[in-house]
């Protein structure tokens, strides 16, 4: 049988490849935990819960308009009013099954063969996959751990050719945790201003966890708002990663390109999820902010327990729930059997030897970093890190 050409050009996330790893040792019965995977372990809001509930007892059971229920786009801009200062209309809304699917959507609107895609590094896994299953060019900017992983005007001016096509980041920035200040997206917007053509693709998916706030949005320029697709969703600052809602927010052409394309593949998403939705993203964030406090508590322990680690060099994340260290000090070191040669032999390493799952720098476009997440209990964090701290003392 000949499998399609499209699977040998893009490889599988690697976070979930850990996390399934990570799946098979423990049903060896081996206590495995988890710092790979990407989702709050908090349980969703009981009054989104309830909204839920209702949706099924009131027979929201059927197909759903492709872009998503007028009440739920009519939700997210009084979101992006309430909490973004932005003004969008619900035919600018285009909601999907997760803001992966957003991504894919704009990908896949907007990227031809060929078309430049700049995307800095260290980056979500999925983008640079989808820009190559759109067959178009990954262009990377390095960016450092010295420089808080952000990119400048300067390094974006420079990754510009005539076939840029897109500008694609977070902030708060999966997995290095950095956030761009309203002064930093000034300076990009200045660049983007000089070349009409290029679109920005802003992910805020993390816009809650944010430890510095408060999040500020690329599309706040007006200067450049035509140009930008927010991706959002509710699975990071709601814990309905389950749930499966993302969104965008773009120009109505983007958006109906975005709509056809949808139409096609997976149509409206859950009647049932959308409804919740509606009251998650119109209700009190007073949940939300007490997972950020969570998550805050937890980050400053990490830091701490980091801090007494020699060779682990990190920076103190300003969102999301990941740290991401330069790891590199334990290249070409071995505990006697095992040589470490990068971030995939570290991580397999942890995962063996300490029992511990982490992503691998290399899957992030970052090699010399290893993601560990902290969206896990404080008990749990505390037992992996000192297990991480013993299996690290090993190698020499
Ligand atoms: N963007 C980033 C930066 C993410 O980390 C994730 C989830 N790990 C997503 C998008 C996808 O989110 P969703 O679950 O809504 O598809």
């Amino acid at each position: 049988m000949q499998l399609s050409s499209l699977l040998q050009r893009f490889a599988e996330p690697e976070t979930l490849k850990m996390a399934k790893l990570g799946r098979e040792l423990r049903a060896k019965g081996i206590d495995v935990i988890d710092l790979s995977l990407g989702e709050p372990d908090f349980d969703t809001p009981d009054h989104i819960k309830q909204a839920a509930i209702q949706a099924i007892n009131d027979n929201w059971s059927h197909y759903t308009p492709v872009a998503g229920f007028l009440d739920l786009r009519e939700a997210v801009c009084t979101k992006l009013k309430r909490d973004n200062q932005l003004d969008y209309k619900p035919e600018q809304i285009i909601v999907s099954t997760g803001a992966k699917q957003s991504l894919a959507n704009a990908i896949l609107a907007l990227v031809d063969e060929g078309d430049e895609v700049i995307i800095p590094t260290p980056y979500w896994v999925t983008y640079s996959e989808l820009v190559k299953i759109a067959r178009g060019k990954v262009v990377e900017i390095r960016t450092s751990l010295e420089k808080g992983f952000k990119t400048t005007a300067e390094e974006v001016e420079a990754a510009i050719t005539p076939r840029t096509k897109m500008f694609l980041f977070s902030s708060p920035c999966n997995p290095s945790g950095a956030v761009y200040t309203k002064e930093e997206l000034a300076t990009l917007v200045e660049v983007f201003k000089k070349h009409p053509n290029i679109i920005i693709v802003s992910d805020e998916i993390y816009e809650y966890i944010n430890y510095v706030g408060p999040h500020e949005s690329i599309a706040q320029f007006e200067e450049i708002k035509d140009r930008v697709v927010i991706v959002n969703g509710l699975s990071k600052g709601f814990a309905m990663t389950g749930w499966r809602i993302g969104y965008t927010a773009s120009t109505v052409e983007i958006a109906k390109a975005m709509e056809k394309i949808q139409g096609q593949i997976t149509s409206g998403t859950c009647s049932i999820a959308q409804k919740a939705g509606v009251v998650a993203l119109t209700a009190d964030l007073k949940p939300t902010q007490e997972m950020t406090a969570e998550f805050t508590r937890r980050k400053n322990r990490v830091l701490e327990l980091i801090s007494e680690i020699p060779g682990v060099k990190c920076s103190n994340p300003d969102g999301a729930f990941y740290i991401f260290p330069d790891m590199s000090a334990f290249y070409g070191k071995s505990d006697g059997e095992t040589l470490i040669s990068d971030s995939a032999d570290l991580c397999m390493y942890l995962l063996n030897t300490a029992h511990v799952s982490s992503v691998m720098g290399a899957a992030f476009g970052e090699p010399k970093c290893v993601r560990f997440s902290f969206a896990n209990s404080l008990a749990n964090i505390e037992k992996g890190w000192s297990r991480i701290k013993e299996a690290l003392s090993k190698l020499k």
